[in-house]
């Protein structure tokens, strides 16, 4: 896609600071870290979202989250990985990517969804019955 940032940035148009590189995936620092060393693990391969993303690059994403997991747990306590789908979820870059976000003892950073909510069960039946029937 030639607008985007993250496809810029793996054609080698755009500086980024690289920190891994496979046929499939790419991993680099993000712009504005919520921890030293946020990562993003990002797929060569341009889809918005996730569930447009073809099974064997899913595959070697996972791969590469799990790298970068690796490594960062080597120097840090904790770590969170984060994926936005569309702009209501937070979603920025429109390029299907993960965030590995170091975590340490008072690093100050505030991760959950804020709110818990109440549902029936009747509710939760149809909720389920509609999940198993979409996958
Ligand atoms: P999203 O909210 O889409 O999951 O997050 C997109 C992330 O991409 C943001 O955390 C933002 O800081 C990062 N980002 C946006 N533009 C650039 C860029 O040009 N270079 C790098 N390294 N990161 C970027
Ligand atoms: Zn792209």
């Amino acid at each position: 896609m030639t607008d985007c940032i993250f496809c810029k940035i793996i054609n080698k148009e755009v500086p980024a600071d690289l920190v891994f590189e496979d046929p499939d995936t790419i991993a680099f620092l993000d712009i504005k870290p919520s921890s030293l060393g946020h990562t993003l693990v990002v797929s060569k391969e341009h889809v918005k979202t996730l569930d447009e993303l073809p099974d064997a690059q899913a595959q070697s994403l996972m791969l590469t989250i799990k790298k970068l997991t690796k490594a960062l747990l080597k120097e840090n306590q904790g770590c969170n990985i984060i994926q936005n789908n569309n702009s209501v979820a937070g979603q920025i870059v429109d390029h299907v990517h993960f965030h590995v976000v170091p975590r340490n003892e008072g690093d100050g950073l505030q991760l959950n969804f804020g709110v818990h909510k109440e549902f029936s069960g009747e509710e939760k039946k149809n909720v389920i019955e509609t999940i198993k029937k979409n996958i």
